[in-house]
């Protein structure tokens, strides 16, 4: 970080209440009665400390951050409490005051950078019109001898955007969605504010672009006394950064206090259902969702807001009103037993271990390429750019009853290799088999089966429903297409894939908008599963999903792998995930596997460095791993356009030496486990790599 030249604006120290948020309630007018999407919410925040506020979607999180903010819609009103930053009142403060103060004093980090960013204006001239808003150009200059233009480029560097000149002219629509995020924390931090209000700013990110944007909100703190507050759904990211937490659950806190203590002596049945939802990468345990629904918030129940889905409930929870109480000097929980919850904490089953076997090889990929904008031999000799190489010469094998996960991080060409197995787009090279026919010189009826045989259920479940079918339609399309079933048998078959997908029959007639995230995943499912596929590729199946949804979709996916006896390939940024759902794993950078083999072995005994950054980026619930600083990879994954020679990981690769500069290492197995295979000179004792000279790659921020 190199903010040596912002000054704090206030005169606060460090362990100074600078935010206070008391007996807040918020109301939205939408219907009959008003929502009450926040009530009766205390909360504190010093200077120097970050307080993560999580609980599942609807709990009021955003709502939180919107009030502090007084940005709650025309249809949001406060409706009792204050929020008050430094003594003084938000809530009385006239539209131009609040003006002067929001980006200068209190800033905010918005949940989705696209539509946060102007899409008319290239980033860089937003940062710097944030820094002459707030700031003053002229005597901006006068103290820094620096133009805005150039602080501009300084804090792009400072959120790690290694080619600011550049950068700084694009527009939102040509930069990564981790860019844009970057940019938006590089626009909150310009005016170096008191508070920063981070909602939900890294999810969707991949992990190694997570782990700096979780480096950068801890050095803010270090550095500037920044208080933090970071609204999340990810509780892996609240142990390793936040000091303290808010469980908030319907529009109330269900409990309060230091991480550590809230994390490892939960006293709330809320927290430890949502810790249980959790997969971890250290461990393989068990999930369990929480089973229910958040109520209704314009007919709020009588009694504890949780009780429906709280397995601790008597019948007294539900009588009168639960008051937060203090149990320790700075734990408060909102439960009338906690000293019964606190002494039975869930205890996941851990070292879960399949039981299905291995069966034959289903489908077989071998030196598979998929290139994009190949240029003709004219525009070559002309001087036109390479093509882009999204895969290149990938060889892979998918066996029955087994899953196979793809990882790496944004535009390594996992997408494209999925979309390419399926036949969705052409290949450029190389060849794919399905049960030993390559589908080159299948028949039109093998074709036909393999497309029955090979489905895809995809990230984003809204924008995969055609929203103008029915559920019915939705469900019975592949059943027409693929299969030999009557009317009367398909009408009997979508009931029956929406028992086997957790729905009731009834949803048949439904539309897609009528459903929550979590229920149309489950109906893209049912459509994949429609037709008893033997492959299925999942592009990011949960990456858009809440904690407890995501545990109770990944365990259908587990359970209609047995069944079905299927096999996935399963697409994932997320590590954790993986490790619960999946046997195999293949590691992509730059369009080639880098490293494969066991899910245990890789995840226990990773031997790419490639690999060993991306696990160590992972957030961990796990008290002995916190407090372990987030190992970041310098800089983004280059062009696949221009990749660099030799090893394509050398401009990233701590262990880099001469050789690896002008040298391609190929997949080549361990000594002990021929199923393990790793690309990278560093594997072999006799290869040259060890007496050629290191690279220096600078892995230190830039000054
Ligand atoms: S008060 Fe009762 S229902 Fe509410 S969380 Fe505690 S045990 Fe569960
Ligand atoms: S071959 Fe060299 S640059 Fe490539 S991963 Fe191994 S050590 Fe790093």
């Amino acid at each position: 970080m190199t903010m040596q030249n912002q000054k704090p604006r206030s005169d606060a120290k460090r362990g100074d209440e600078i935010l206070t948020v008391d007996s807040l309630s918020v109301e939205y007018e939408t219907g009959a009665n008003p929502v009450r999407a926040l009530r009766d919410v205390s909360l504190s925040l010093e200077k120097g400390e970050t307080l993560g506020v999580a609980g599942e979607s609807g709990s009021g999180k955003s709502t939180l951050a919107l009030a502090i903010l007084q940005y709650l819609g025309e249809n949001g009103r406060i409706s009792g409490g204050d929020v008050r930053l430094q003594g003084e009142s938000l809530v009385e403060m006239s539209g131009k005051q609040l003006r002067s103060i929001r980006g200068k004093e209190i800033a905010h980090v918005a949940q989705d950078p696209q539509r946060s960013l102007n899409p008319s204006i290239v980033v860089g001239r937003q940062i710097t019109e944030a820094i002459k808003l707030h700031q003053s150009a002229n005597e901006y200059v006068d103290a820094l001898g620096t133009t805005a233009r150039e602080r501009t480029y300084e804090i792009l560097r400072e959120v790690n955007i290694s080619d600011p000149e550049h950068v700084y002219d694009q527009y939102p629509h040509e930069l990564s969605g981790g860019m844009q995020q970057r940019i938006l924390i590089g626009m909150a931090l310009s005016c170096n504010p008191d508070v920063l209000i981070m909602d939900e700013p890294t999810t969707g990110l991949d992990v190694t672009t997570q782990a700096n944007i979780l480096n950068i909100i801890n050095e803010l703190r270090e550095e500037f006394d920044t208080a933090i507050l970071l609204i999340t759904h990810n509780l892996g990211v609240l142990s390793e950064i936040a000091d303290r937490v808010a469980i908030l659950y319907a529009g109330e806190i269900m409990e309060m206090g230091p991480t550590d203590t809230v994390f490892d002596s939960t006293a709330n049945p809320y927290t430890q259902g949502l810790l249980a939802t959790v997969p971890e990468v250290d461990t393989q345990k068990e999930l369990s969702s929480i089973p229910g629904q958040i109520p209704e918030l314009d007919n709020i129940p009588q009694g504890c807001i949780f009780a429906d889905r709280c397995e601790f409930a008597e019948d007294n929870c539900r009588e009168s009103p639960i008051e937060i109480e203090q149990i320790s000097e700075n734990h408060q929980t909102r439960c009338r037993r906690w000293k019964t919850v606190a002494e039975n904490p869930i205890e996941p089953e851990t070292d879960v271990s399949r039981t299905s076997e291995r069966g034959d090889k289903v489908l077989e990929i071998s030196g598979l390429k998929k290139h994009y904008d190949i240029p003709g031999p004219v525009d070559t000799f002309l001087g036109a750019d390479p093509p882009v190489k999204a895969v290149d010469s990938v060889d892979l094998a998918l066996y029955e009853r087994t899953s196979l996960a793809l990882v790496g991080e944004s535009g390594c060409g996992k997408s494209s290799l999925g979309r390419t197995v399926l036949g969705l787009t052409d290949s450029t090279d190389g060849d794919i088999s399905f049960r030993g026919t390559s589908i080159d010189e299948m028949t039109d009826e093998e074709y036909k089966r393999f497309r029955s045989e090979c489905r895809i259920i995809f990230q984003n479940p809204e924008s995969s429903l055609n929203p103008r079918n029915s559920i019915y339609e939705l469900i019975e399309r592949p059943l027409r297409l693929f299969t030999d079933y009557d009317e009367s048998e398909r009408l009997e078959r979508v009931a029956e894939l929406l028992s086997e997908v957790g729905l009731s029959p009834t949803y048949a007639s439904r539309y897609p908008h009528e459903l929550s995230g979590g229920e149309q995943q489950r109906i893209s499912i049912a459509r994949a599963f429609a037709a008893e596929p033997s492959v299925v590729v999942l592009d990011e199946p949960v990456s858009s999903l809440d904690v407890s949804v995501q545990a109770d979709i990944l365990d259908l996916l587990d359970r209609l792998r047995d069944e079905y006896s299927a096999s996935y390939l399963f697409i994932s940024h997320d590590l954790s995930v993986v490790r619960h759902l999946c046997d195999e794993v293949a590691v992509m950078y730059l369009g080639e596997i880098v490293e494969t083999g066991a899910v245990e072995d890789i995840f226990e005994n990773p031997s790419h460095p490639y690999t060993e950054s991306l696990l160590d980026s992972i957030p961990s619930l796990d008290p002995q791993f916190r407090d372990e600083q987030l190992a970041t990879l310098k800089g983004e994954v280059p062009s696949p356009r221009n990749p660099p020679s030799g090893c394509e990981f050398h401009t990233r690769c701590p262990d880099a030496r001469e050789v690896c500069t002008t040298e391609d290492p190929e997949l080549t197995a361990s000594a002990t486990d021929d199923s393990h295979l790793t690309a990278c000179f560093r594997t072999r004792e006799d290869h040259e790599y060890w007496s050629s000279p290191p690279l220096t790659i600078d892995q230190s921020d830039e000054e």
